[in-house]
């Protein structure tokens, strides 16, 4: 877990690259883990957001939300969250 950021704000600048590729094919079936969101533990700082490779998290003004028809399954996302909110389980646990 990730502790030395409170905010996707907080990152330092770095290398861009064009996002939206990753649309053009559901790469949720690749997946042998899945991230799940305990949203009472969130507190909406977008870590998770800004790391997610497959832009498999959403986010409105009330809610986080991965979409799993494109998460990979990486663990980044439950790696750099800083207060634990997101666990990663066996897929065939999650079913
Ligand atoms: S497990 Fe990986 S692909 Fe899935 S939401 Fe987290 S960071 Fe994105
Ligand atoms: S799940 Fe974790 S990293 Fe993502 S917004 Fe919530 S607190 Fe931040």
């Amino acid at each position: 877990m990730a502790q030395q950021y409170k905010s996707w704000k907080d990152l330092p600048i770095g290398a861009v690259v064009p996002g939206g590729t990753c649309y053009l094919n559901k790469t949720g079936t690749w997946r042998v883990s899945k991230p799940v969101l305990d949203r009472s533990k969130c507190t909406k700082c977008l870590l998770c957001w800004i790391y997610c490779p497959d832009v498999a998290i959403a986010f409105d003004e009330e809610n986080i939300g991965i979409d799993y028809d494109y998460c990979k399954g990486c663990g980044i996302c439950a790696n750099e969250c800083p207060v634990g909110a997101i666990k990663m389980v066996e897929e065939v646990e999650s079913q």
